[in-house]
């Protein structure tokens, strides 16, 4: 299995210079097994996860399984600048809870006038959508759980049991309600690697983030604790956070829990 981190950050993008060696880009994650390709969350990453899919696949067909967590912008404004959907033969199966709507009517009206100047049916490529609610699922060689997290208007969380391992996709997702604190860690039991919402410091957290949905890197290192995963990967970083504070927090996390690293564009992991 190989992971590729494309878009690393929260809420909005931030291509700012103090930025730029954790990265800018907003949620979006590629895994690879074997000649399978999974994609998790379509932010801003998702428009350069395009552009290197159209030079590796020049005149041959993509194919991908995308997992959508749920519709905030910061993990669906690159779906109209992801340029393998607009050509054929390409064809891209979304996952996703259509609890408060569907997939296919959020990118209607992502790209409806006048909020965008092309319209969906420029899309060429084939797309199917499945509404995905908790639960397992067999999906080719793999077995995928689901979860929901703890997050306005609903988040889902993602784990990939494989033959190489078990990758884990956890972002959005505020501590403090016991039923999604269980869930949480349940979905990371023993995973090889968590990548988990760690957006703001604590300090920030309990000075009136309350209720926005999200954790910091602090709960972050108890879930990887209280789970048995092994390592643990820090995801959507705040917009406020530059390059220095993201190196501070590995730091101090890196005290209680050894294996932990920031997300960053274009870090692999290969399990
Ligand atoms: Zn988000
Ligand atoms: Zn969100």
């Amino acid at each position: 299995m190989r992971i590729k981190f494309w878009g690393v950050r929260g809420s909005t993008p931030t291509p700012h210079l103090e930025n730029l060696r954790y990265g800018g880009n907003t949620s979006c994650v590629e895994v690879r097994l074997g000649d399978n390709l999974y994609i998790f969350d379509c932010g801003t990453g998702f428009r350069a996860l395009g552009q290197q899919l159209g030079q590796e696949f020049v005149g041959r067909e993509v194919f991908a399984h995308v997992f959508v967590s749920h519709f905030h912008w910061d993990h669906i404004q690159g779906f109209p600048f992801f340029r393998p959907l607009y050509e054929r033969p390409n064809r891209f199966l979304f996952h996703c809870s259509s609890r408060t709507r569907s997939l296919q009517r959020v990118m209607e009206e992502q790209m409806a006038s006048p909020f965008f100047p092309v319209g969906l049916v420029e899309m060429q490529a084939q797309r199917e959508f499945y509404d995905l609610d908790e639960g397992r699922l067999s999906l080719d060689d793999m077995v995928v759980q689901t979860a929901w997290l703890n997050h306005p208007q609903g988040c889902m969380g993602f784990r990939l049991e494989t033959k190489d391992g078990v990758f884990v996709y956890a972002t959005d997702n505020e501590p403090g309600d016991p039923i999604f604190d269980q869930n949480v860690r349940k979905l990371a039991a023993g995973a090889d690697v968590l990548v988990y919402d760690a957006q703001y410091l604590p300090g920030e957290y309990e000075a009136g983030r309350r209720g926005w949905g999200h954790s910091h890197w602090r709960e972050a290192v108890n879930v990887v604790m209280e789970s048995g995963a092994k390592e643990l990967v820090l995801y959507h970083h705040d917009p406020a956070h530059d390059d220095a504070c993201i190196d501070k927090v590995v730091k101090e996390a890196s005290n209680y829990y050894a294996r932990v690293r920031a997300a960053s564009e274009g870090m692999e992991i290969v399990l």
